[in-house]
C-alpha cells in the first residue's frame, strides 16, 4: 500500500517526463559568446526551471565567415534559412553579416509555455525598450546586437530546432528536480 501511493504521488512527474513538452530554440549569437554572456544566458533558462534538451557551439569557418554578408554559402545557409522571413527587410544583409560574425550557441529548451516565457526571459528586440530584469534589458543596448534569439511560436521553435540540431543531437531526459518544480 505504501509503495502503491508513492507510485501515485511521483506518477505525474513520470508522465511528464514521457510526454514530449513545448521546445523552443534559444541561440546565443555571436556578441553573447564574445562578450563572455553565454554561462549568465544559459542559466536564467536553467533557474526558471526549464530543461535544456540541446546545446552546441556552431562556428562559421574562418575563411568563409567575411563573404556570408554578401554571398549565399555553406555556414551562412543557416541564418538565411532561420531568418528567411525577414529577408525583404533592408537590415537583412546586415543581420547575415552580424550572425554569421563568429560562433553562436544553439539551445533546444522543452516545458510548459516554454515559447512565450522564453521570449519574456529575453525581452524585447530593442534592448533600450527591454524591461530590466529581462536578458536584453539588463545586458544589451543595440537592437543590432542583442545577444540572444527565442523562437516566437511553438511551430517556429520546431522548424529552427530541426534545422540547427542534426538527428542525435537532441537528448531526452528526466531532471531530478522534476518533482520539485511541476505539481
Ligand atoms: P526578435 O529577435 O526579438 O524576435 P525580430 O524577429 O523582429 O526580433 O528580428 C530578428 C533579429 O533581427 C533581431 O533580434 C535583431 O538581431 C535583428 N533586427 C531586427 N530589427 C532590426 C533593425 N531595425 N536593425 C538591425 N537589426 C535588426
Amino acid at each position: 500500500q505504501k509503495s502503491l501511493t508513492k507510485r501515485r504521488i511521483f506518477l505525474p512527474h513520470l508522465v511528464a517526463s514521457m510526454q514530449k513538452m513545448e521546445e523552443t530554440y534559444i541561440m546565443i549569437k555571436p556578441d553573447g559568446v564574445q562578450r563572455g554572456l553565454v554561462g549568465e544566458i544559459i542559466s536564467r533558462f536553467e533557474k526558471k526551471g526549464f530543461k535544456l534538451t540541446g546545446l552546441k557551439l556552431f562556428k562559421c569557418p574562418q575563411e568563409l565567415a567575411e563573404v556570408c554578408a554578401l554571398s549565399p554559402c555553406f555556414c551562412s545557409y543557416f541564418c538565411r534559412e532561420h531568418y528567411k522571413d525577414l529577408n525583404s527587410k533592408p537590415f537583412f544583409p546586415k543581420l547575415i553579416g552580424y550572425i554569421t560574425s563568429g560562433p553562436v550557441v544553439c539551445m533546444a529548451w522543452e516545458g510548459d509555455g516554454v515559447v512565450a516565457s522564453a521570449r519574456k526571459l529575453i525581452g524585447a528586440t530593442n534592448p533600450l525598450q527591454a524591461e530590466p530584469g529581462t536578458i536584453r534589458g539588463d545586458l544589451a543596448v543595440q537592437t543590432g546586437r542583442n545577444v540572444v534569439h527565442g523562437s516566437d511560436s511553438p511551430e517556429n521553435g520546431k522548424r529552427e530546432i530541426a534545422l540547427w540540431f542534426k538527428e542525435g543531437e537532441l537528448c531526452e531526459w528526466t531532471p531530478a528536480q522534476a518533482p520539485w518544480l511541476l505539481e
